[in-house]
């Protein structure tokens, strides 16, 4: 299996380090063949992302702030002053205040809810509008999301009800760009160690308790993820769009703790 990308071209937005869901994706889509571009949310995250987009052969860097909608036209017309279209758009961005991401949901604030649905879930929409206008002979779009969005995990809170609307934002765009080609997916990661991770409450518990208990007993890597990325954004996907697929060893379909049961 390889040059799967070959020919194609597209956008990696949430690129922080080598830890970074965004590097397992562009890793394998390197490998087989795609040319990259990498967006970056501010001048600090620049000196580690463009190291990394130099040992994947790009020297394609683009500065932007999703929340800014003046700063994602700009960043996208940076994009298509060098490239006229593109084939795919890794969206890796999440962010919530960490003082939420601990304790009760209930007590979410108005502007913490209305800046972690902007940046989490809204800019997923901002982006496909920009994106869209890019692949005339159609392309494939995809988000990250995690199971937070479907059950209740502590501390995870306004993140996970971002991450609904996030998931289901997915399903309204894949059928409206679905006639252009485009198709709209999400990989719900199990959970890894990464800096956005590193926010959530008692994240190390979460991470063990699901090394346990998933079919697979163990925990994700960011090569499983890539794997399945590529897939999404290759053509390996066609005819797949709307979907949510879990990356996450199995844990989703499991119903209750994986125990000996004590003698009852
Ligand atoms: P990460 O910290 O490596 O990446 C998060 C990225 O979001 C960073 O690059 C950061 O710069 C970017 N970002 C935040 N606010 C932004 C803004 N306003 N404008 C532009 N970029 C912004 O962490 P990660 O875990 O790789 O996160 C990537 C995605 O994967 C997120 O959507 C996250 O929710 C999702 N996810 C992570 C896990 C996990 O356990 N790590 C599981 C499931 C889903």
């Amino acid at each position: 299996m390889s040059g799967l990308m070959a020919g194609k071209r597209g956008l990696i937005m949430g690129l922080a380090n080598d830890k970074s869901l965004a590097w397992g994706i562009a890793r394998q889509l390197h490998e087989q063949g795609a040319e990259l571009a990498f967006s970056y949310q501010g001048e600090a995250l620049k000196k580690r992302v463009g190291p990394l987009a130099d040992q994947l052969g790009s020297d394609f860097l683009i500065e932007c702030d999703v929340s800014d909608m003046a700063a994602l036209d700009a960043a996208f017309d940076t994009l298509k002053a060098r490239w006229k279209t593109i084939d795919f758009v890794v969206h890796a961005i999440g962010f919530s205040d960490k003082n939420e991401l601990r304790g009760k949901y209930v007590d979410t604030s108005l502007d913490n809810f209305l800046m972690t649905m902007n940046i989490s879930a809204y800019s997923l929409v901002a982006v496909a509008q920009r994106a869209s206008a890019m692949m005339p002979d159609g392309g494939a779009i995809l988000t990250l999301t995690y199971y937070g969005a479907e059950k209740v995990i502590p501390h995870y809170n306004v993140m996970g009800v971002a991450k609904a609307a996030l998931e289901t934002s997915v399903k309204y765009l894949a059928n409206d760009l679905g006639p252009q080609n485009i198709r709209v997916n999400a990989i719900s990661a199990g959970p890894i160690k990464t800096l956005a991770a590193s926010g959530i409450g008692d994240f190390r518990y979460i991470l063990k308790w699901n090394e346990l208990n998933s079919p697979l007993r163990r925990n994700v890597t960011i090569e499983d993820v890539g794997g399945s990325g590529l897939y999404f954004l290759s053509d390996l996907s066609s005819g797949v769009t709307g979907e949510t697929h879990h990356v996450d060893a199995g844990y989703h379909v499991v119903g209750m703790k994986q125990e000996d049961a004590p003698d009852i």
